[in-house]
């Protein structure tokens, strides 16, 4: 992982990473502490999704999901939650999100979403997906399990707008498509909920803390 970039001075720019967080685990974590380290950006949000529009009803409520990103990233000051999705309740289309990023933001901010591989490959059925790049860049990150073999659509999509360079996400406000490897972790959510349905430790896989919160509250069970 060692670039140019990893030299240059902190970055502009505001990386967005969504989720169903049901709950957050370390490959969620993970993935976000290094991508703050490969691009040097000042810091991450995570937004926490009300309603997803690709999966089924979470398992736990909005507000606990929402407790449990908070208290999994007090490891690193740079990780942020951002709680509009859930404040704006309804289904959460990522378009809708980074519109309302990007006017905060003004046109000139790179903003970077995060998807991991997975997400990726399921982009074609999400709504409005084509205009996803007008506001927003996007970093595709390695997921064990997830090959990117993508369909033509995508594949002409990604062809049409791939970055030659990760430098280039930060060149520009949006537009680009970079792919990155990090730390392989073959961590889900749904791994943890059914270990806890199977009342089988998750411990490693998620902060401590989180695991506490779910013993305590019988979450997942
Ligand atoms: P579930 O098992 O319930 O489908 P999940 O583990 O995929 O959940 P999400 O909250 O849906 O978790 O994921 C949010 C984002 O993080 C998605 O873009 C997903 O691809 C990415 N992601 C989740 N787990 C990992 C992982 N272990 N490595 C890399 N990316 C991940």
């Amino acid at each position: 992982m060692t670039t140019e970039l990893q030299s240059q001075a902190e970055q502009l720019g505001t990386v967005v990473m969504g989720g169903t967080f049901d709950p957050i685990h370390h490959g969620h974590l993970r993935s976000a502490v290094d991508i703050l380290d490969y691009f040097q950006f000042k810091s991450l949000r995570l937004i926490p999704c009300y309603q997803p529009v690709h999966k089924g009803e979470p398992t736990v409520s909005a507000e606990q999901r929402l407790h449990m990103v908070q208290l999994g990233i007090t490891g690193d000051p740079r990780l942020t939650v951002d709680a509009r999705e859930i404040l704006r309740a309804g289904p959460s289309y990522s378009i809708d999100t980074l519109i309302e990023l990007r006017e905060e933001l003004g046109p000139n901010e790179p903003l970077i979403m995060v998807v991991g591989m997975d997400s990726f490959l399921s982009l074609p059925t999400w709504g409005r997906w084509q205009e996803l790049l007008d506001v927003a860049h996007i970093l595709v990150i390695s997921r064990p399990g997830w090959e990117p073999d993508l369909i033509s659509t995508l594949a002409a999509f990604y062809e049409k707008h791939r970055a030659e360079s990760p430098a280039e996400l930060q060149c520009a406000p949006s537009g680009k498509i970079w792919m990155e490897s990090f730390t392989p972790l073959a961590i889900s959510s749904s791994q943890v909920r059914n270990l806890c349905r199977k009342q089988a430790s998750i411990a490693y896989l998620v902060p401590e803390t989180i695991q506490r919160f779910i013993e305590a509250h019988s979450l997942y069970k």
